[in-house]
């Protein structure tokens, strides 16, 4: 059995909503997964139903052996308790009390943590400088990480997450998803709702809501060949000696994440060496990349005559998709450019062999 099953859950609100559609789906313990997908697809919905704050209409629940669907009130309140941690966007602290006395009132008043527990709980997350501070006098990831000290009370084997980063800039957001690495090291279970691929990707398995129905993990296939692309982008563009990458591929910057970083070394992608190092085929996919990157750049910009904005827009999604006879033929008509309009080198391509550089 796995730890959780969920089996053919259906969750209707009134009015005819449908919040969630039959949904079925097993996570395993220890598993970091990411519940993925837009507004209004039913995440928070699915994230309630584990955390036995809602019940599912049909179907069932279980998580750790217990059907939360036939359990009596007390006992849910127990279970949550007990078994989860919850950790939500907006971080309902209690204004008037400090960060120990706020993780000491875990989860709703329903159990008391000792002091020294809540203390070491905001160490852990690296607050032990910050015990008797008021949530008015802390930024918005101390709070958050506030929150998963609360949620870490009893060690739960179960961390549910609304959005946990949903409020944070991108420092806090790394800073929240290094602790939630840590927590699912040492063997905790994660659900983590989030509508944002960069947080999505840290988790070690994705699924994707659509419309209240699990829309499968086969869109994150295409998502992680997406996710490489922006990583290997962002190392040509520092290889090329770009001191400003980290901007110019933000995207790119935030993926470069110890596990992607890991499945490209498995992959053959990157290879062991000092610092990171294309392989081979690495090598030649991030070229192909970066020449139709900049083709179309250079097609959009010159020919098009499109506003310098929507330009680099197109080219960040043209990139993924432009077929090679594609990027082949936009490079014969605009006669095999050597540089794109920011004058950085264009990779050659077959098509070129022969050609001058400089015919243009
Ligand atoms: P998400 O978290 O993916 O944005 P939700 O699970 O919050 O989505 O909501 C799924 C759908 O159910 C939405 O159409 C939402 O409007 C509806 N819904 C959520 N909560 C309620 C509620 N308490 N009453 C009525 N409709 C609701
Ligand atoms: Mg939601």
């Amino acid at each position: 059995m796995s730890f959780i099953e969920i089996d053919n859950v259906t969750r209707r609100y009134e009015k005819g909503v449908i919040a969630l559609d039959r949904v079925s789906l097993e996570i395993k313990e220890g598993e970091w997964l990411a519940i993925m997908g837009p507004s209004g697809s039913g995440k928070t919905t699915l994230l309630n139903l584990l955390g036995g704050l809602d019940l599912a209409d049909e179907g069932r629940v279980r998580v750790d052996g217990l059907d939360l669907a036939r359990m009596a009130r007390p006992d849910l309140i127990r279970y949550r308790r007990e078994r989860v941690g919850l950790v939500f966007q907006q971080f309902h602290l209690i204004p008037y009390l400090n960060a120990v006395e706020n993780v000491m009132l875990a989860q709703y008043l329903h159990s008391m943590a000792e002091e020294g527990e809540a203390a070491q709980a905001l160490e852990r997350v690296g607050l032990g400088h910050r015990l008797r501070h008021l949530p008015s006098q802390m930024s918005g990831g101390e709070k958050q990480r506030v929150c998963i000290a609360r949620a870490l009370i009893n060690r739960p084997k179960l961390i549910l997450a609304d959005e946990p980063t949903g409020s944070l800039d991108a420092e806090n957001e790394r800073a929240v998803l290094d602790l939630f690495a840590q927590i699912h090291a040492s063997g905790q279970a994660i659900v983590m709702v989030t509508h944002d691929l960069v947080v999505g990707r840290r988790a070690t398995r994705q699924i994707q809501l659509e419309h209240g129905r699990v829309a499968g993990e086969f869109l994150t296939l295409q998502q992680d060949e997406e996710a490489i692309d922006e990583v290997l982008e962002y190392l040509w563009l520092k290889m090329e000696g770009d001191a400003a990458a980290h901007e110019i591929c933000a995207v790119g910057a935030r993926l470069a994440t110890p596990q992607l970083l890991e499945r490209m070394l498995a992959r053959g992608i990157l290879q062991p060496g000092q610092g990171l190092e294309f392989s081979g085929e690495g090598r030649r996919r991030a070229e192909s990349l970066i020449r139709r990157h900049r083709l179309a750049e250079t097609l959009f910009s010159e020919t098009f005559q499109m506003h310098e904005t929507v330009v680099e827009e197109e080219a960040c999604f043209f990139e993924h998709i432009l077929s090679p006879v594609m990027t082949d033929s936009i490079c014969g008509f605009l006669n095999h450019p050597p540089a794109c309009p920011h004058g950085k080198p264009i990779p050659r391509g077959t098509c070129c062999a022969g050609r001058s550089a400089s015919a243009r």
